[in-house]
Formats: C-alpha cells, structure tokens, sequence
C-alpha cells in the first residue's frame, strides 16, 4: 500500500482493491465473503506456510474463529475450513497457516504467490476466547497451535489479566509452529506460560517429553481446577484430552474444543 495514504484514502484503498460481499450460510451465520490479495507468504517450518492477506475494514472476527478458503485446482473450485491465525489486534492483515499435505487443495494454495488473489469467507465459529475468564488452559495438537496464536497474541497485545498456559504437543522439533513468536510473548505477557511437549525428542531437547496427559497438566497448571480448557487437534486428540481432563474431575462445561478435521 503506498505509505503516503492517510485514514480515509487508506479505507477507500482497501475497498477498491478488495471485492466485499456478503456470504450467507444455511445454519443462519453471516460471514463476510471476500476477494483479497495475498501480501505476504511465510515460511513457518519444513511444511507450513501463513498466508498473509490485506484485511478489509469490514471484516471483524474474534480469536479463535476460522474462515472458508477456496482455491481452484485443476479448474475446479474447492474450499476448506481454516482457522485465522492472525489476532484481530493485527490490524493490517489477517492471516491463515496451512499445512503442506501434498494433497490437491494445499497444492493449489502452494502454487499461489504475492500478489495473487484468494477468496475468503470469515468469520464463523464459537471457539473463541472469553476475555473475561481469569484462568485459561490451551491444550493444542500440531496444527491446532493456529487459534491458541491468534488468542495468545490478542491476550499480549491487550495487556489482558488472563492467567494462561498453553500446552503444544508436536513429533519433534522441527513441527513446532510459532516457536519464536510464543518464546517472545512469553517474555512480554507474564500472564502466559508456553510448555512445549514432544514425542520423538533429541539428547538436546530441554523441553517436555511425550504427549500431554492428565499428569503434565496437573505439574504444569498449579490452578487446573479452577480453569477453563481450550483444545485444539486431530479430532483423536481432542478426544483424548477429553479423557485425561476427565481423569482430573474438569466438568464438560469448563472444556471448549475445535477437531481440525481432515487431519
Ligand atoms: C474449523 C477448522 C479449522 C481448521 N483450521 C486449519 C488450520 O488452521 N490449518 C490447517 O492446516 N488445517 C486446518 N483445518 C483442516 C483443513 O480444513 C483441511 O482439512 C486439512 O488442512 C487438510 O487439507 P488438505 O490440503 O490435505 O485437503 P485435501 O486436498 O482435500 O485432502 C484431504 C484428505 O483427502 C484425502 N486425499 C485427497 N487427495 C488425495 C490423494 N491424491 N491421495 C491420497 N489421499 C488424498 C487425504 O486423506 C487427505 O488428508 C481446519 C479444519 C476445521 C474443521
């Protein structure tokens, strides 16, 4: 964008760029639909990617939600679920991180460049941070880092008095998505504590070993009882945090889980 627009040609800007409709869906939600340029492509690990696009104005999401993607492959339109890993404090951008399967729609997401356009439709979905809670456990599997980054960056940027710690179970270390950023809010937010936990570590790994289990929370979360959980995976993931959070006596109304089906 050129840097000598102020406000109000900033807003016009986004609008002449940037085709806004509004998409409709049959459960009754209203999402924004809308055509944007990709700005930024970014390289999180060996098979991911954040695809950074211009946020229009008019679009309002909350941390934690996701939006629908579409690609054309092969000439042929497909569209998935993926969460917007960007916070709504980022306000220039919104942002989705997708993992590279090799399969015909990550291919089709691969191949786009800078400058190319995509079409999104967001935001939906009630897995979303409650700003009011005191105590909050993020228990979040591979890709299910991305809402626990847009949650974690809203709760640094706002300065929030949420006590949160979050839990992130990779294979090894070269699948941890966010490392450095979460390593940085740690520092920043003395409210967030990040625990990274692996299945395959290295003689050098310092961090937590094997998966998240009803042990690990209960040393790494001194206040677990008082907690809401926020999980995030493989739908087999989630459900066995559902398991171990029942070992540890969490009522089902302190959970909220999102499943990443398709994994
Ligand atoms: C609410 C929600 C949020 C999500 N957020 C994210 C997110 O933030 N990031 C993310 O990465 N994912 C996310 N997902 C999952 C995402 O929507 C996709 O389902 C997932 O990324 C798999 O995409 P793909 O490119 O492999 O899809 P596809 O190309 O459609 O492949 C999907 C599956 O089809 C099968 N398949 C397709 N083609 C072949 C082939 N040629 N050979 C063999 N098998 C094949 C495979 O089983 C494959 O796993 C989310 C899902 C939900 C429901």
């Amino acid at each position: 964008m050129p840097s000598h627009l102020g406000n109000f040609e900033t807003y016009l800007y986004s609008f002449l760029r940037i085709d806004v409709s509004i998409a409709s869906m049959s459960n009754g939600l209203v999402g924004l639909e809308f055509e944007a340029r990709i700005e930024d492509v970014i390289v999180r690990t060996y098979n991911v990617k954040s695809f950074r696009l211009a946020r229009p104005r008019m679009l309002n999401y909350k941390p934690g939600q996701f939006g629908f993607v579409t690609v054309e492959v092969d000439g042929q339109k497909m569209r998935k679920p993926l969460t917007l890993s960007s916070s709504p404090t980022e306000l220039d951008y919104v942002e989705f991180t997708k993992k590279l399967t090799g399969h015909p729609f990550s291919n089709g997401l691969e191949a786009l460049k800078n400058g190319d356009t995509i079409r999104l439709e967001a935001p939906y979905g009630n897995f979303v941070l409650d700003e009011q809670l005191p105590h909050v456990v993020m228990l979040a599997g591979g890709m299910g880092i991305t809402p626990m980054r847009s949650m974690c960056r809203y709760c640094t940027d706002r300065n929030l008095s949420t006590l949160v710690t979050l839990l992130y179970a990779n294979s090894t270390e070269a699948d941890i998505v966010f490392r450095r950023e979460l390593e940085e809010m740690e520092k920043q937010n003395r409210n967030l504590k990040v625990v990274f936990t692996l299945s395959e570590t290295g003689p050098d790994w310092t961090g937590r070993r094997g998966r998240i289990n009803a042990a690990m929370i209960r040393e790494e979360v001194p206040n677990f009882l008082k907690s809401v959980f926020y999980i995030c995976g493989p739908p087999a993931m989630v459900d066995a945090m559902r398991v171990q959070l029942s070992e540890l006596g969490i009522s089902k109304t302190s959970i909220r889980t999102e499943d990443l089906t398709g994994y």
